[in-house]
C-alpha cells in the first residue's frame, strides 16, 4: 500500500530538533515578559473577510496565496495567512480597548498558512512568532518594537542580522507620492507584468515590491516613499531613528521596503540574513495606524512585527548557535525478573511525581541490553533490582559520569536524587 506523505510545503519537527524550538519559545517568553507584552492566542481559522479588509486585496498574500474553503455551512473560511488580521480582530471582538493603553500583545508560533512554490525558506505552512503594540503613535513605541527583534536575535546568539528600516507615509502622503509615482510608471505600463498593470490604479506602491525582474528594473529609478513624507510622517520617522540611535541599535535606511501587506502607514522594517539564500527576511513589521478602524474599531495607531520561525531557526543553525540540550534521563532502572520490573515501574513513578526524571525498561529487554539502553539514553545514573536487591530492600544505584556505586534504600532513593 502506497504510504501517505505529508502534503507539500509542510514540515514534520522531529524529537531530534523540537528542543531548538522548545529554546526559542522559551526565550521569546521571557523576552516578551521583559516588554511587558502578553499573549494572545486566536484560532488558526477566520471569516476569509477579514483577510479580505484587514491585508488588502492587492497584496500577494490575498490574490495568490491564501487557503480558503467552504465550510459545511457555507461559510467561506480561511487559514491564517499572517497574524496582525486575527490580533486586531480578537483586540476589536474582546474589547480590550478598555484596557490602558498601549495594549502590548504577543502570539508565538502561530502556524500561518501560504500558498506558494515551496522551496528552501518557503513552506505552505510555516510559524510566526509577532508581537503587536496597539495605542501609541509616539516613536519610541516603533523603536521599542524593533529593539524587541533585534534583542531577540542577539539573545539567541545570532549578530549577523541587518535591520532595514523606511517609511512609507500616510493617506496624505501617499497621495503626493501615487501622483508622482504613476507620472513615472505611466510610459512603461506596456512593459510590465499583468498584477502590476492592475496595480497600477488600485496600489501603485506595491508595485515597488514586484518579483519580476522585468518590473524590477523599471521601478529602480521609479520616486520611493521617503521623498514624500509629509511634516508629519518625516518626524516621526526622524524620531524612531533618533530612539534606534539613543539606542545603539544599527540599521540602514532602505527606500525600497514597501512591505506585502496593505495595512502599513509609516514605519516599516525587516531583519535580512545575508546567509539563508533568497528567503534571507526573517522577520519584518511595522506601523499599521488605518487598521484598527478598517476593521470596525475606533481608529487606534498600532506597530508590530512578524517572524518567521523556520527562517529563525535557519539562520540560528547557518551561525554555528549552540541551542541547550534537552535534559538527560536523570535515573535508569535496571530490573532483572518480574518482582524487580514492577518495583522499577513503581520506583520509577515515584521519583517523577517528585520531578525527578526517570526511565525503565518497556521492552522486555535483558538485563544487559538495559544497561546498553541507560548508555544510550545518556541516563546519568542507573538504578539496578535484581534478587539481592529486592531482598535488601534496596538498589544498587551507580552514577554514570564516574562510576561510583552506592546502595540506596527503595524508600530514600526521592531524598537522594532530590
Ligand atoms: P517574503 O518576501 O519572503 O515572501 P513576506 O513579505 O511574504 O516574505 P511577511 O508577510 O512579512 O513575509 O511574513 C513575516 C515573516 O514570515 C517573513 O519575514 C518570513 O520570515 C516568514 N515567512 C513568510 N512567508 C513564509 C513562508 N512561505 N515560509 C516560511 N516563512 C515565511
Ligand atoms: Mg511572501
Amino acid at each position: 500500500m502506497q504510504q501517505i506523505q505529508a502534503p507539500k510545503g509542510t514540515k514534520d519537527v522531529l524529537p531530534s530538533e523540537s528542543y531548538k524550538w522548545h529554546y526559542i519559545e522559551r526565550t521569546m517568553r521571557e523576552l516578551c515578559s521583559l516588554y511587558g507584552a502578553k499573549e494572545l492566542r486566536t484560532p488558526i481559522i477566520e471569516h476569509t473577510e477579514l483577510f479580505l479588509r484587514g491585508v488588502g486585496d492587492t497584496t500577494d498574500i490575498v490574490q495568490k496565496e491564501m487557503y480558503t474553503f467552504l465550510d459545511k455551512g457555507e461559510r467561506s473560511i480561511t487559514l491564517k495567512p499572517e497574524g496582525t488580521a486575527g490580533m486586531v480582530r480578537a483586540f476589536l471582538e474582546n474589547r480590550l480597548f478598555n484596557e490602558p493603553m498601549p495594549q502590548k500583545l504577543y502570539y508565538l508560533n502561530s502556524p500561518t498558512f501560504r500558498y506558494e512554490k515551496p522551496q528552501a525558506g518557503r513552506y505552505r505552512e510555516h510559524h510566526q512568532f509577532g508581537v503587536e503594540f496597539v495605542g501609541s503613535y509616539s516613536p519610541e513605541t516603533d523603536a521599542e518594537v524593533i529593539l524587541l527583534a533585534m534583542t531577540l536575535f542577539g539573545k539567541l546568539g545570532v549578530e549577523e542580522l541587518s535591520l532595514h528600516i523606511n517609511s512609507i507615509g500616510c493617506g496624505e502622503c501617499r497621495k503626493a507620492y501615487n501622483t508622482a509615482l504613476k507620472e513615472y510608471l505611466v510610459g512603461y505600463l506596456d512593459e510590465m507584468c499583468d498584477t502590476c498593470r492592475s496595480r497600477f490604479d488600485k496600489n501603485p506602491m506595491r508595485i515597488i515590491d514586484c518579483k519580476e525582474p522585468r518590473c524590477r528594473e523599471i521601478v529602480k529609478k521609479a520616486p520611493r516613499t521617503i521623498d514624500y513624507l509629509c511634516a508629519d510622517c518625516k518626524k516621526h520617522f526622524e524620531g524612531v531613528k533618533a530612539c534606534l540611535d539613543a539606542a545603539g541599535v544599527p540599521y540602514v535606511i532602505d527606500p525600497d521596503i514597501v512591505r506585502g501587506l496593505d495595512y502599513y502607514t509609516g514605519t516599516v522594517f525587516e531583519v535580512i540574513s545575508q546567509r539563508i539564500g533568497a528567503q534571507g527576511a526573517v522577520c519584518a513589521g511595522g506601523r499599521y495606524n488605518g487598521l484598527i478602524e478598517e476593521l470596525g474599531g475606533s481608529p487606534l495607531p498600532a506597530v508590530g512585527f512578524g517572524l518567521g520561525m523556520e527562517r529563525l531557526l535557519a539562520v540560528m543553525e547557518n551561525n554555528g548557535v549552540e541551542f541547550p540540550k534537552p535534559p538527560q534521563v536523570k535515573v535508569y532502572f535496571a530490573a532483572n525478573g518480574d518482582e524487580a520490573r514492577l518495583k522499577a515501574f513503581v520506583l520509577s513513578q515515584q521519583l517523577r511525581q517528585r520531578g525527578i526524571s526517570s526511565e525503565f525498561d518497556h521492552m522486555e529487554r535483558s538485563f544487559k541490553a538495559q544497561f546498553k539502553y541507560a548508555n544510550k539514553l545518556d541516563a546519568q545514573y542507573t538504578a539496578v533490582i535484581g534478587d539481592d536487591e529486592l531482598a535488601a530492600g534496596a538498589a544498587k544505584v551507580k552514577c554514570m559520569a564516574d562510576g561510583s556505586e552506592e546502595t540506596v534504600p527503595f524508600d530514600k532513593l526521592g531524598e537522594y536524587f532530590s
